[in-house]
């Protein structure tokens, strides 16, 4: 067997070193190796460069790993930034939608026994009723609801967290329309399910007093 020139060992050793070659080159190239020095230091050397090379995609990996570490680190700021937008908006929202319901809203009704009732008749047409609180708090708004019927209801409505009234204040609210117009059957303080009657068709009303709107 004619010895192989180290040229040739010399271009297959990256082969070699990648375990590409046929096993006949292998078993060719380690005989050449452990006879010849400057083969073996060519190889020698060749490892370690290959094993520098290693070590730089490994710190390669690494810096990217860091990369994506350093843009979930962000991921999860802005997560964090959006979780405390929407708690804060949820916080916020209870809190003014609470006060809102309190302060504002205005839907809890007098009850008829908070309230003293009296129907006037200002012109022949024309009926007006004088509303008195009577639990010391100041009144809100009149609500009406008309039935199939032509039956009116009226309720004075104010917020759940009312404002109390100064001693010897009282609340009065008018309410008043047109009959003839509006030909009721009949007038009711409070809801269908939670009324009193206060005026009905044909009842002859007292004139008003002067100072009925004062
Ligand atoms: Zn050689």
């Amino acid at each position: 067997m004619s010895k192989i020139s180290c040229d040739i060992i010399q271009d297959m050793l990256p082969l070699y070193y990648d375990e590409v070659c046929s096993a006949d080159s292998r078993k060719m190239i380690e005989e050449h190796l452990q006879e010849c020095e400057k083969c073996s230091n060519i190889f020698q050397k060749l490892k370690t460069e290959c094993v520098v090379d290693t070590k730089e995609n490994a710190e390669s990996i690494q810096s990217s790993v860091m990369g994506k570490m350093a843009h979930s680190w962000k991921r999860s700021l802005l997560r964090s930034f959006i979780i405390g937008i929407v708690i804060t908006t949820i916080v916020l929202t209870a809190i003014f939608g609470t006060y809102y319901a309190l302060f504002i809203r205005q839907n809890s009704m007098v009850s008829p026994e908070q309230i003293s009732i009296s129907a006037y008749s200002l012109t022949d047409e024309q009926i007006t009723f004088r509303l008195e609180l009577l639990d010391g708090y100041c009144g809100g708004t009149i609500k009406t609801y008309t039935d199939e019927n032509r039956n009116l209801y009226i309720s004075v409505l104010r917020t759940v967290i009312k404002e109390e009234l100064s001693d010897g204040e009282t609340e009065i609210m008018n309410y008043g329309f047109n009959h003839e117009k509006k030909d009721y059957i009949a007038v009711y303080y409070g809801t269908p399910n939670n009324c009193e009657l206060i005026w009905k068709k044909g009842d002859l009303l007292p004139t008003a007093p002067k100072d009925i709107f004062e």
